[in-house]
């Protein structure tokens, strides 16, 4: 009985969100580290749900969160990428999808989107590795990246460089990587106060031999936690109160969606500006909220679980393939084809 019930309640849940286009919202436990103890986390079930509670007080605090997925501590990279390895054939056959990784420092995020020491030389590679891995294997064209201004953000340091293969990618974001704004915060010495937003566009045909144009973005947030907490002051407090900033600013654009008010305050941020089409439009987005089990991070935890719960109640709508139909492109074919027969009378 039970257990048939969380497997309907499971099915009912994921149904409905994904008849509604709901962003999707899974949950990653990293494991406890080092010194780490005592667990903020009560329970984890296998239906999306997780009950955390305050370890001081655990009969007063406990909580429960409904996800699409938990990934609990023993969850391996694989296991993750399996899980997310559908919206990257969607972006293949047109639809523009975004995955970002939200949680305080140290909760896992360059874990999950890059791996663990954010680089290739290790085994447990991230999403954006493998996303690269599965676009590049599918891709028939080695055509080198064309330069294009974005009309909409105004990135001044910002460059466009050609690549090859997952491998040039890497490098190129390992390269941004040593450019990142971070520095040893009390949390962690690989905290980041920057956001890293790796974007790529893609120009493919579909099953039909229909033409599709889509973006996949793959944003690893900075840290969420308030700024009392890493301990900065000075220029650090700055740049923490800035990058609070655009991330509260996310959390305002999330909570007027999921309210669904007619103003969406995208404008407030070139987070919100660039995340836009992805937060409220034709995309398909994806969520990793990151939780350190520890005690010490029940507060962040809770924090984060409500920002995801919210997340989690955002309607897309449906999301469209970017698509042009054969129809369409024949019929500009032979405009061009026209345009040059009349270019060469002339
Ligand atoms: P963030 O990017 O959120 O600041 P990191 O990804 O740097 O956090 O993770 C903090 C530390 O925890 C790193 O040493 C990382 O290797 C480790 N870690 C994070 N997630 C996992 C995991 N799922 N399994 C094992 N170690 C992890
Ligand atoms: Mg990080």
């Amino acid at each position: 009985g039970y257990n048939q019930a969380v497997k309907e309640n499971k099915s009912l849940y994921n149904l409905l969100q994904e008849l509604r286009g709901n962003i999707r919202v899974f949950c990653r436990i990293r494991p406890l580290i080092n010194s780490e103890s005592i667990s903020s986390i009560e329970h984890v079930g296998n239906d999306g749900s997780i009950m955390v509670c305050d370890p001081l007080k655990p009969q007063t605090t406990r909580k429960i969160f409904q996800f699409n997925k938990i990934f609990g501590p023993t969850t391996t990279q694989d296991e993750v990428y399996k899980e997310t390895q559908s919206l990257i054939r969607s972006v293949m056959d047109g639809y523009n999808v975004c995955i970002f990784a939200y949680g305080q420092t140290g909760s896992g995020k360059t874990h999950t989107m890059c791996g663990p020491s954010g680089g290739l030389s290790s085994q447990d590679l991230g999403i954006s590795y493998m996303a690269l891995n599965d676009l590049f294997k599918t891709s028939t064209s080695r055509e080198d990246v064309k330069t294009s201004s974005n009309g909409l953000l105004n990135l001044p340091d910002a460059k466009k460089c050609p690549v090859q293969s997952p491998s040039d990618v890497i490098n190129l974001m390992l390269l941004g990587e040593k450019h990142r704004a971070s520095s040893p915060t009390a949390m962690n010495h690989r905290s980041s106060r920057s956001h890293s937003i790796l974007t790529v566009h893609v120009n493919g045909k579909d099953m039909s031999g229909n033409v599709t144009r889509s973006s996949l973005h793959l944003v690893d947030l900075a840290g969420s936690e308030r700024v009392d907490r890493s301990e900065a002051t000075g220029d650090r407090l700055k740049e923490a109160q800035h990058i609070n900033k655009s991330l509260s600013c996310l959390g305002d654009v999330i909570t007027a969606l999921a309210q669904k008010n007619s103003h969406i305050p995208y404008r407030n941020s070139k987070l919100t500006q660039l995340l836009q089409s992805s937060l409220g439009g034709n995309a398909k987005t994806l969520m990793f909220a990151h939780i350190s089990p520890e005690a010490d991070s029940y507060v962040e935890t809770l924090s984060t679980l409500k920002f995801a719960q919210r997340a989690s109640c955002v309607e897309l709508g449906t999301a469209h393939a970017n698509k042009e139909s054969n129809e369409i492109r024949e019929l500009k074919e032979q405009v061009e084809n026209l345009k040059r027969a009349l270019a060469a009378k002339e």
